[in-house]
């Protein structure tokens, strides 16, 4: 083989989930919110000037990081912001877990964790969850270098109390631990307020789900300044401009918008309470979720013969072809009529 093929880096890529487009569809695969974002961010993008478009974007944020700062009660040199929460956790494992130790991670979680440390080669090591497919602080009290999981888990939806991240947090003080809040907002606790105990923390969060501009990809990290500069110091060794212009109005008129924010995750939280009980009356079982999202299993059905009926009726959830959890769907949390579209189905399906 020619050398120049040789030297081809080989990656096993993440897999996103499907994006079909089918004017009758009902979306349940990828999380993605079911409303549209706040009426400002609307406004924004009607108004959306393209003679500015020849200018190059502030490189540095600063509108949006003020906001986001703003937001949650935080000095702007805490946060940094990023084209989607993946391009933020992308360069948070190339800038923190450079060190020989393995960084540590649930075998069930974002499937995106390994895929970084076979990119970046990071050494790292799975922790099972449980039988009740929780996250064992206990599995992260040992050398490392550097934790990371979601809270809310991804795809289990469940919540793990402040107190046992900061049994994790307490147990680490020489590793960074990353909290990847993507769910935080449909009803898990961040642990933004432990910041000011522990100078090894970082906290990730996207406007890809309870803000729903999945589109416009933005997310951002929330740390002590001398891990934001070091992120920084990275980011403009890579690519100074990641945010565009457009990305960077809409994210200022979203986070102004508390109320809405409010409003949009109270109502996709009623309407997840509400599917719980009809999924449960069906005989499904899963895991009590604190995201937009629920991961169900029935003991009389088999997962993947579900996924690919409902598939051809047009409804889309996930499935993931991964030993421990075949036999579960995750279902996002649309709205009430495409919730009751999918009952309907269910309960036919369920009968024969
Ligand atoms: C959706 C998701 C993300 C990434 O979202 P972005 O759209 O890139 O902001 C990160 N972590 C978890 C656990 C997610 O589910």
């Amino acid at each position: 083989m020619k050398r120049y093929l040789e030297a081809i880096r080989k990656v096993v890529p993440y897999v996103p989930g499907d994006q079909p487009n089918f004017p009758d569809m009902i979306k349940l695969n990828t999380n993605e919110n079911p409303y549209p974002p706040a009426p400002e961010v609307q406004e924004i993008l009607k108004m959306s000037h393209a003679d500015q478009l020849r200018l190059y974007p502030d490189p540095t944020s600063h509108e949006l990081n003020a906001a986001i700062a703003d937001f949650y009660h935080v000095q702007e040199s805490q946060v940094f912001t990023g084209v989607g929460s993946d391009d933020v956790l992308a360069m948070i494992f190339q800038t923190f877990f450079q060190s020989d130790l393995p960084i540590l991670f649930p075998d069930i979680t974002y499937a995106f964790y390994p895929v970084w440390c076979d990119l970046f080669r990071i050494p790292y090591e799975v922790q099972p969850l449980n039988d009740k497919l929780e996250i064992v602080p206990e599995d992260y009290f040992r050398e490392n270098g550097g934790i990371v999981f979601p809270n809310p888990n991804a795809p289990t939806g469940i919540a793990m109390p402040m107190s046992e991240i900061e049994r994790i947090l307490q147990h680490n003080p020489e590793s960074l631990v990353v909290v990847d809040e993507a769910y935080v907002d449909f009803g898990g606790e961040s642990v933004l307020p432990l910041l000011d105990r522990y100078e090894n923390l970082m906290v990730v969060q996207t406007f890809s789900k309870s803000r729903a501009m999945a589109g416009m990809r933005i997310g951002f990290a929330i740390g002590h300044p001398t891990l934001i500069r070091a992120l920084h110091d990275v980011k403009y060794s890579f690519n100074s401009y990641t945010l565009n212009r457009t990305s960077l109005s809409a994210g200022v008129a979203s986070v102004k918008d508390r109320p809405y924010l409010e409003q949009q995750t109270a109502k996709i939280i009623a309407t997840r309470e509400h599917a719980k009980q009809v999924l449960a009356e069906l005989g499904f079982q899963f895991p009590d979720s604190k995201s937009n999202f629920l991961f169900v299993t029935h003991p009389d059905c088999d997962a993947h013969e579900l996924f690919l009926a409902l598939r051809e009726a047009h409804i889309f959830v996930r499935w993931f072809d991964s030993p421990r959890i075949r036999n579960y769907l995750r279902i996002s949390i649309g709205t009430e009529e495409q919730m009751e579209a999918l009952y309907q189905f269910l309960r036919q399906y369920l009968k024969k």
